[in-house]
Order: structure tokens, then sequence, then C-alpha cells
């Protein structure tokens, strides 16, 4: 893993290139951000750079032996602790070299990869991850070995706030008195959720989350989508690259089409219709229905923006542009602010399984309500 192959992550890689280069790196980091910003895979690239041979500009060369085995996940130096569902009772296995194997293949091809896939991949999804002492325990023999081959024993902590209480402190002990050389890399998206002795002795690096021209840059070519497309499924990313991955892998076509066909209905509250509509609309996957419903409430959010912005600027394919224009002209903002408030409703009770059809009708019906609600004039100008 190399810095040039992520996005978004130019602050945080100033600094530290800055620490390592001037010998001053400490010994234990902290990445803390919100999650599919690349906080793993930075940690890998950092790790790689560390213990690159000839390192070019502030990045590890990506060709000498440790190099190659960085890309591979398998330089002896560099040491994962992955979360794990439920416990091993052998104290004598280590979790994560039980699960390496399922690891490396996923991680090279998405260095995004959220703990959320990582519970999928395991077949563990309606489990809780957690980070045993036996773990640390093991690590820590390790750590007490001479570095094999590198400069330095990096070790990487994915969801450091998954240690349980006994693995927390018995981690503490490493942190206090680290070997020479040796960088910890913790990973969280919550620092409250990590004992304040540990937090206090790393050093905190803000990830931030990933700016939608860089997601926007990356879709581009990754999934082949055109400029405008690219772009609105990356502010609709919010900063996620993971998210913006699955939003790029749904049909987005499918949407702009069902979009204006269903506010049309709405408009006219043609029962039969809708009725077909909402049973279409239960037959499709709960993902579907979710993104729809997300996209649906991005378009209601962005139609405001049709008043005041050179179409050019729009991020919609022409087609939807001349239509949220009508579709703002019937619209006051406290009507928009309406029925996106209704949408972010549904889009909560799709996630928990609410009856899709009814959810639909009695969603339409209300949305019709608002868009025919007679307009109050503004109280000052009377
Ligand atoms: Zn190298």
């Amino acid at each position: 893993m190399q810095f040039s192959s992520l996005r978004g992550i130019d602050r945080p890689k100033e600094i530290v290139q800055r620490a390592v280069d001037s010998g001053k790196l400490s010994h234990a980091l902290l990445l803390l951000g919100p999650e599919g910003n690349g906080k793993l895979a930075f940690a890998a690239a950092l790790a790689a750079y560390l213990n690159c041979k000839t390192p070019i500009e502030g990045d590890s060369c990506g060709k000498c032996p440790d190099c190659v085995k960085s890309a591979k996940l398998v330089h002896p130096d560099i040491h994962f602790i992955l979360p794990y569902p439920g416990t091993l009772s052998d104290e004598q296995k280590s979790p994560t070299a039980e699960v390496i194997h399922e690891f490396r293949p996923k991680f090279i091809e998405n260095p995004w990869l959220e703990l959320e896939d990582w519970k999928h991949a395991l077949a563990a999804d309606n489990k809780q991850l957690g980070i045993g002492v036996n773990e640390i325990r093991l690590l820590k023999k390790r750590m007490s070995l001479k570095a094999f081959e590198g400069r330095f024993k990096v070790v990487i902590i994915w969801g450091a706030d998954k240690m349980n209480g006994s693995a927390a402190n018995s981690f503490l002990k490493l942190l206090e008195e680290p070997p020479d050389n040796t960088v910890l890399i913790l990973t969280t998206i919550d620092a409250a959720d990590l004992l304040p002795t540990i937090r206090s002795r790393c050093q905190t690096l803000l990830m931030n989350r990933i700016p939608a021209n860089e997601i926007g840059a990356y879709l581009q070519t990754k999934y082949n989508l055109e400029e405008q497309q690219a772009l609105q499924v990356a502010l609709m990313a919010e900063g996620s690259m993971r998210k913006a991955q699955v939003l790029a892998e749904k049909d987005t076509q499918a949407v702009s089409e069902k979009f204006p066909a269903w506010m049309r209905l709405c408009y006219e509250a043609k029962m039969d219709e809708i009725s077909k509509l909402a049973e279409d609309f239960s037959r499709e996957s709960r993902e579907f229905q979710k993104f729809f419903m997300e996209s649906a409430l991005h378009r209601v959010r962005e139609t405001l923006k049709v008043r005041f912005l050179p179409e050019d600027q729009l991020l919609f394919p022409g087609a939807e542009i001349q239509f949220l224009k009508k579709f703002n002209q019937i619209l006051t903002d406290a009507k928009l602010e309406k029925i996106a408030t209704l949408i972010d409703e549904a889009v909560y009770h799709v996630g928990r399984n609410a009856n899709a059809q009814m959810l639909m009708v009695s969603l339409s019906l209300r949305i019709h309500k608002v868009l025919r609600e007679k307009i109050t004039p503004n109280p000052i100008l009377r």
C-alpha cells in the first residue's frame, strides 16, 4: 500500500512524512475519523513507508523487496491485529492469525474496507467484533523479538476500541514501555470508546471525510461514471469512499427514471397507479428501497439549488434537471422541507423492515397533501 493510491489524505500524510523524515515520529499514533475514509489503508501505507529501503518523495517505492512484502501484507515486521467475532478459547492461538488469510485478499482488493464488510466476509453480520487479551499477550511476545528485516516493527490495530477491558489494560503496558523502533498505530471512529490512558499516550491524527471532488475523480476512473454522475454520487457519500463505492455499484439510472414518475403520481394522487408503484417498490430488495429513498431525499434537498445555480453546475442528467426545474416551480422552501422530512422518516422505517408497500402508499399520500397545500401569504407582506 502506498500513500499515492489513497485519496484525500494530504494533511495527515504531510504530518507523518515530516515526522518520519526528521526522526520524530511518535511511537504510538491514533488515527481518528469517520468510517470509510481509509484509516486502515493509511496505517498500512505508513507501515510500508517506514520499512521501505528506497523511499521516493515521501512515499514508499512500491518496488523494493520490503515494499513487495508490505503490499502482499506478509511483511514480517508489520503486524495486524484484527477484530474478531466471538472468542477463541485456545489461549495459545491468536484470532488474527486464524483469519489473516481471509483478510489479505479483501483488503488488497479494497483498501477502504470497513468493519461491517469484514464481519460480512467472516459470515458474522450479526455478531459483535472484539479483540481479546490473548491476542495482545501473543502480540507482546512477538514484539519482544528483534525486527526481522525492516527498520521498524509496526503494529496496526484495526478498530482499537474493540479491545475488551483486559486486552486494553494489557496493551497499555506495551504502550508505556514499547520496544525500540516500534510504532503502534491504532484506528478508531470514536476516541471516547478508548481508555483515556491509551488515548493520552498516543499522538492523535485526525483523518477527515474525503472531499467530494476526490471521491468523484476516483469514481470516474473506477466505475467509468460521467463527471456529473460521479460527483452526484460523491456528494451523497458524505466523505466516505466506502459508501461511494456502494452507491456507485447501485442502479442510479433506475432512480433517475423512477423519481420524477413518482413525484408526478404524488402530485396527481392517482390511487390505482400509486398502489401499482407501491407494489413494484415492495418487490425490490431492501437495499434498493433504502437507496431509492436516500436518493429521493438527496434530490429533494438539491432541488433548491436549481433556483440559483447555472445548469452546468447541477449534478444531474439533463432530463432530470428539466424535471427538477418544473418541480421547483410548484414548491416553496417550507414545502421542500416538509417533503424532505417525510422521506427522511421513510429512510428510517425502510431500514427497520417496515412493510414497504404500505409505507410507499402512505408516504405518497402525505407528499400529495404537502404538494397541494395552500400557501399562506407571508404575514409580513400582508
Ligand atoms: Zn520500497
